[in-house]
């Protein structure tokens, strides 16, 4: 065998995390090369955020086409004007030629920075060795950003089921589409395939959905949802799926166990007729081709890499982040904490981390919702004294709309301060924008506002998000 190929910097997985790291360590003058099998960009790019935000605004344009004649547009049959019909085929191909784009984007900025680019499965000979297609490679620091994978439940005829992945590989919109998940991805989806026009069904195992979010979060999404028109099964686990259809045409049965408000005795009932079922259950460690054991790298109970806050495993030369440690598994978390580690080891910024309080997350619901800080629940388990502030009320832009009868979407803002200087320390926001207001806010917490802050701030007019700065 050849003697390795060496570099300062050799960095496990193209993805998000993977790529902005090794960007960085290259513009200090390290020797960095990326190892990727698959697509350039990872998930997001891939599989992830920017196929799902596609959808998701498409799913939005559809409620704005319903929308319209509140606002005086005439849909009559005279006129014909809001006469759409939603090609999914023909949106998919444009999505799909874009994200080709970007990852011509993703490869051109790597050789434009001098970042070598080698495609292939990475698998470690020894802890020091990178081994791909044959050919050894070695670094004095080595970076493992592999991301994760969406995992299939074991039950019968799960596999007649997809996940994610498969989501973006449809090429039509199913009439009737089961969802198994209770995170941000089955929220996500069912909001799009709903808003688009699928019958959606969403299976939950617990009484509600978003577990970990703040209790008004979860509630408000949860009741919109059911307005709408989702039915959501609680207590619920799929236990079978059989497929009477084709493998293109599916027909799928799903035997459901079910616990009636949380009782021990499950009852069986049987469900027919869907198109697709899309298990939304979670996502585990990508690590089954890296050959860990070599390493000593450990693992938590979870299967992710074990880190500290520096990113260092517990091998020396060997640093993991991202998805692949199971925390705050975001994008814009991997590119910080990419970014971070590659101005410590190559930037002498010694000290450098990425601080993982505070970080804004936004699900892509209908409508959208998010939050920075913590929740009710935690801030009171953390601090003392808590105040609260909370409003709910219909945004003017529903004042026009006759589309959604008696369930117009809420706005719901909620404000926790903690201690006697209210300091904020958790803003929760539900209702249409929240996704793009949230950002702003989430600097004035980072930098430790107080409420007297918020209020001192001039309101803007008319817009939802003056009520964060009105509320009492
Ligand atoms: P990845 O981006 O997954 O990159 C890892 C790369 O490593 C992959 O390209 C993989 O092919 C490669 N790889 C794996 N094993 C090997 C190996 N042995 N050798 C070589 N290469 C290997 N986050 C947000 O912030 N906002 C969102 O709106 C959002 N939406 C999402 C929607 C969905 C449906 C999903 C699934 C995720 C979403 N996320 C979102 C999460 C986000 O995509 C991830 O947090 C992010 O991509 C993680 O980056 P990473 O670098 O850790 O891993
Ligand atoms: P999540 O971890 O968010 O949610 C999965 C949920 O599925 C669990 O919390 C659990 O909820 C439920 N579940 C677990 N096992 C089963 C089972 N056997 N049967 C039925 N339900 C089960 O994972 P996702 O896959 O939704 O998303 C992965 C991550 O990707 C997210 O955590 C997030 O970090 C990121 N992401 C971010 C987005 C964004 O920023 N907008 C969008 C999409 C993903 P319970 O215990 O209540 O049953």
């Amino acid at each position: 065998m050849a003697a390795a190929k060496v570099y300062d910097y050799l960095v496990i997985g193209g993805g998000s995390g993977g790529i902005a790291s090794a960007r960085r360590a290259a513009s200090y003058g390290a020797k960095v090369a990326v190892i990727e099998n698959n697509r350039w960009g990872g998930t997001c790019v891939n599989v992830g955020c920017v196929p799902k935000k596609i959808m998701w605004s498409a799913a939005s344009i559809a409620e704005t086409l319903h929308e319209a004649t509140g606002y005086g547009f005439d849909s009559s049959a005279e006129t014909k004007k809001f006469d759409f019909a939603f090609d999914w085929p023909r949106l998919k191909a444009k999505r799909d030629a874009y994200i080709t784009r970007l990852n011509g984007i993703y490869t051109n900025n790597l050789t434009r920075e001098k970042v070598d680019q080698v495609f292939g499965t990475a698998s470690f000979v020894d802890k020091k060795t990178v081994r791909v297609d044959g050919v050894d490679y070695t670094a004095k620091h080595i970076l493992i950003a592999v991301g994760g994978k969406p995992w299939y439940p074991q039950v019968p005829g799960a596999d007649f089921g997809i996940t994610s992945d498969g989501f973006f590989d449809l090429e039509y919109l199913p009439k009737k589409v089961a969802l198994s998940g209770a995170g941000y991805i089955a929220v996500e989806l069912a909001g799009i395939f709903h808003t688009l026009g699928s019958e959606v069904t969403l299976f939950i195992r617990h009484k509600e959905f978003l577990r970990s979010f703040d209790v008004d979060i979860k509630e408000t999404i949860f009741d919109t949802y059911t307005k709408m028109g989702i039915k959501i099964v609680n207590f619920s686990e799929i236990s079978a799926i059989a497929n009477t259809g084709t493998a293109l045409k599916k027909s799928l049965t799903i035997s459901v166990e079910r616990r009636l408000n949380g009782s021990s005795v499950a009852t069986t009932e049987v469900l027919d007729g869907f198109e697709e079922l899309v298990w939304a259950v979670g996502r585990e460690a990508n690590t089954e081709l890296l050959n860990l054991g070599v390493t000593g790298v450990t693992l938590n109970k979870g299967g992710f890499i074990v880190v500290d806050e520096y990113q260092n495993t517990v091998v020396d030369g060997i640093h993991a982040l991202g998805d692949v440690c199971g925390v705050a598994t975001l994008t814009p978390v991997a590119i910080a904490a990419g970014r971070k580690l590659s101005d410590r080891l190559f930037g002498g910024q010694t000290n450098s981390k990425l601080d993982y309080t505070n970080i804004p997350s936004v699900i892509f619901s209908h409508p959208t919702c998010g939050s920075v800080g913590l929740t009710e629940v935690e801030a009171r388990a953390k601090h003392e004294i808590i105040k609260i502030y909370r409003t709910k009320f219909t945004q003017m832009h529903y004042a026009m709309t006759e589309n959604y009868g008696d369930n117009k979407p809420p706005t719901m803002y909620k404000i926790i301060c903690a201690g006697p200087e209210e300091k904020v320390v958790g803003l929760h926001l539900v209702g249409k924008a929240s996704d793009e207001i949230l950002q702003g806010f989430s600097v004035a917490i980072k930098m430790g506002a107080t409420k007297a802050d918020f209020d001192n701030t001039v309101a803007i007019h008319p817009v939802a998000a003056e009520e964060i700065v009105t509320l009492k």
